[in-house]
């Protein structure tokens, strides 16, 4: 079956029907390129139809171009890659002229988009190169342009259609940053021309196709005297915009993505130029991006391997349906009250509790007036959040445990706290699986709560839990099959990526992150100057500083786990060093943002104003070679995951790239530490290592594997 079919009425218009077999969302191949291209094709020279009307058979219109099908054109080469998007550029350009004189502009056949819901990527391409864009009023409908999110850019003319049609500045946050619209959002951007309620989507386009004129099938950049919207590059309007946007661009990515570069520059030269001429700059820039190693890297790790975890690439595969029904948290605090919310807006029942029903309410009316406060702000929907506290019932009786089908605890992180309640959850809810969502303390100590049961496990969840999509699973020595299968089912409900590890101490995110932030203070303890460290880590890509990433976290609760650690591991303890700085900063009160006072100075607002000054006295600057603070801050975590693989805590490199990059935004543009490894070779990293371990220590000392593999010529992922 084609991915289109057409449909041609008595009053003579064709309705073209984007339909993918066996797939729930329609994704654009070259073969249904070449499939819509012929029946438009056959539609333009049909005397008898007057119109078109390009919909979807599905809930929504598209989730963007099949990312496989670049992968079978990139095997071809640049040329190949180059001739395809030039092919869609073609199709674009067909429907957009629909048939017209191209002098007189008169004669074309009107093309309307009709979109049931989330039209993405290509999607959306498509429909800007149609002559009206209708979108129903679906809550769940997103409509933009998120390439740049894997490391492209839209290279189907949204680039150059969305420029044109918006202006540059307006178009940005869509064409930069990938931002999602609502319906509502779109049209008010100027994407779409129309929100129509669902039930009348068609009839409105059939209406729209009869009453159109000559001159509505005419874009702007087509008709004479047509202007950038917002000003052309040498306009004094452009000009502001220009070197605002490229200071902007660049400020933001660091250089590290050649996507926001090209994009940028595919607008700036696409400006100077007729439209036909910008579809091939456009392409052109495309074609460079699509070869970079950057967009091969985020594919796979943002796009290909985070999909095939949300859809079970870890779970028994034996194991039925685990949906939860019913959840019970039992810790109404930050994290607890967190789930809650995510479990209830992903339609479950909540029983939330805490050691009093007075608690636990309380804990339920923060997250009531967290909900509020987005209301207020017109994030979020009254009904939306209704429905979402009307699903959690706050208490303190362990009896409303009694059906539910998951049991996560997120009390204190305090060992014999946290063993009363598991063992209190176990006895009142003896058929359900039963996690905990500690970051620190080891999964299988804390099983000997529940007699070992094979039933329980870790499922942690990273903080701020709406915002972060990233939940690790815990695999206990016992844990069992079913609690595997139960928590990934869970983490599916709440739309979140899970990754599954063994336990370890830390389990992965945090055991690489703690490094990070670590070399980062001992950088400052030796003198490489605060400010320098900092630069140098964003320059890396990583989203935060080490010393910024420690006064979010609280210096109180590094020296407390710093203490347990130094408890637990005995003359093993490493970091020394490390509590030589972060003690006296605590001792001294400056425990981080909570406090007003840290590494960094803020404001009454919590807003940070600047590196606090005295850091210069307690710790005077030396010169210090960046390439070298550079290299420290990179490969201190990159080892730290090959470790973590070598220990068996991640069991393949995917998982361990998927939850560095979205647990602790190690740098995106390298799709990850194995991908990094991958993208400098074995050899060249185990270099770097044995170097930095010379003058720095074991810490550095590169694993036997990247020798293995240097020799053996591998990598961790095909080329
Ligand atoms: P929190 O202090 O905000 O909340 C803990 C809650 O547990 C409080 O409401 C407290 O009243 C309740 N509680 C304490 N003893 C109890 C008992 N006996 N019975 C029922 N409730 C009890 O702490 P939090 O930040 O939400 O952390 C909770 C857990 O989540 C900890 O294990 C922590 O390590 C883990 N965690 C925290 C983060 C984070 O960034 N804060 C991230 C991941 C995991």
């Amino acid at each position: 079956m084609p991915d289109f079919r057409a449909e041609t009425d008595a009053e003579g218009i064709c309705t073209v029907t984007w339909d993918v077999p066996g797939r729930s969302m329609n994704v654009m191949s070259f073969e249904g390129l070449a499939t819509l291209a012929a029946l438009v094709e056959a539609a333009l020279a049909d005397a008898g139809v007057k119109g078109i009307v390009l919909t979807s058979a599905k809930p929504d219109f598209a989730g963007g171009m099949d990312l496989a099908s670049f992968a079978g054109l990139k095997a071809r080469g640049p040329a190949a890659i180059f001739a395809g998007v030039m092919e869609i550029h073609a199709l674009m350009r067909r429907i957009e002229r629909a048939g017209m004189d191209a002098r007189t502009l008169r004669g074309g056949k009107p093309v309307v988009a009709a979109l049931p819901g989330t039209a993405a990527g290509v999607g959306l391409e498509l429909a800007l190169a149609c002559h009206r864009i209708l979108v129903a009023d679906n809550p769940r409908a997103r409509i933009g342009l998120p390439e740049i999110k894997v490391g492209l850019f839209p290279g189907g003319g949204g680039t150059t259609r969305l420029a044109r049609r918006l202006g540059v500045m307006a178009a940005a946050p869509f064409l930069l940053e990938g931002r999602m619209a609502t319906p509502a959002e779109a049209k008010a951007a100027g994407i779409v021309d129309e929100v129509v309620p669902a039930a009348t989507l068609l009839a409105r386009a059939r209406e729209w196709i009869l009453a159109a004129k000559d001159a509505d099938l005419v874009k702007p950049w087509d008709a004479k005297g047509w202007r950038m919207p917002g000003g052309a590059p040498y306009s004094p309007e452009g000009y502001m915009t220009f070197v605002g946007a490229s200071a902007m661009v660049n400020g933001r990515t660091q250089g590290l993505y050649p996507a926001a570069r090209a994009l940028l520059s595919a607008v700036y030269e696409g400006a100077l130029v007729p439209f036909d001429t910008a579809l091939r700059i456009e392409a052109r820039h495309f074609t460079t991006v699509l070869v970079d190693p950057t967009a091969t890297a985020m594919i796979r790790t943002l796009f290909l391997s985070k999909e095939a975890l949300e859809k079970g690439a870890a779970r028994p595969g034996a194991e039925p349906d685990r949906s939860v029904r019913r959840l019970a948290v039992i810790g109404a605090g930050m994290m607890g009250a967190g789930i809650a919310r995510v479990a209830a807006e992903a339609g479950i029942t909540v029983a939330l509790l805490d050691a009093t029903a007075a608690a636990a309410e309380a804990g339920r009316a923060r997250l009531a007036a967290a909900l509020e406060a987005e209301v207020a702000r017109g994030r979020l929907a009254a009904a939306r959040r209704d429905a979402t506290l009307g699903r959690i019932a706050a208490g303190a009786d362990y009896g409303a445990l009694a059906d539910a089908d998951l049991v996560i605890e997120a009390v204190f992180e305090d060992p014999q706290v946290k063993a009363k309640v598991l063992a209190q959850a176990a006895a009142a809810a003896p058929g359900a699986v039963i996690a905990t969502n500690t970051s620190t303390l080891p999964v299988t100590g804390l099983a000997a709560a529940v007699g070992g049961a094979a039933t329980f496990l870790g499922i942690h969840f990273f903080s701020p839990v709406e915002k972060m999509a990233l939940v690790e699973v815990i695999r206990g020595r016992a844990t069992g099959a079913r609690a595997v299968a139960t928590a990934l089912d869970f983490v599916r409900q709440l739309r979140k990526t899970p990754i599954v590890v063994n336990d370890a101490r830390f389990f992965y995110a945090n055991r690489c992150i703690i490094p990070y932030i670590n070399e980062g203070v001992r950088l400052l303890a030796e003198g490489a100057g605060p400010a320098l460290v900092e630069n140098v880590a964003k320059a890396l890509g990583m989203p935060v500083g080490p010393l910024q990433l420690m006064d979010e976290i609280a210096i109180d609760l590094a020296v407390r786990i710093a203490r347990a650690t130094r408890a637990a591991l005995g003359p093993g303890y490493a970091d020394t060093a490390v509590d030589e700085v972060i003690f006296p900063m605590a001792e001294a009160g400056r425990i981080g943002r909570k406090a007003g006072a840290g590494f960094y100075d803020y404001d009454a607002r919590g807003r940070r104003t600047g590196l606090w000054p005295g850091l210069a006295g307690r710790f005077p600057a030396r010169p210090a070679d960046a390439a070298e603070v550079r290299d420290r801050l990179l490969l201190v975590q990159v080892l730290e995951a090959l470790r973590a693989l070598d220990e068996g805590v991640l069991e393949e490199p995917r998982a361990g790239d998927v939850g560095a990059v979205l647990g602790w935004g190690f740098a995106p543009g390298t799709g990850g530490p194995f991908g990094w490894v991958d993208r400098v070779g074995a050899a060249a990293a185990g270099a770097r290592a044995a170097s930095l371990a010379a003058r720095h220590g074991p810490r550095f000392a590169p694993p036997a594997r990247l020798a293995a593999m240097a020799a053996a010529g591998s990598r961790f992922y095909p080329d």
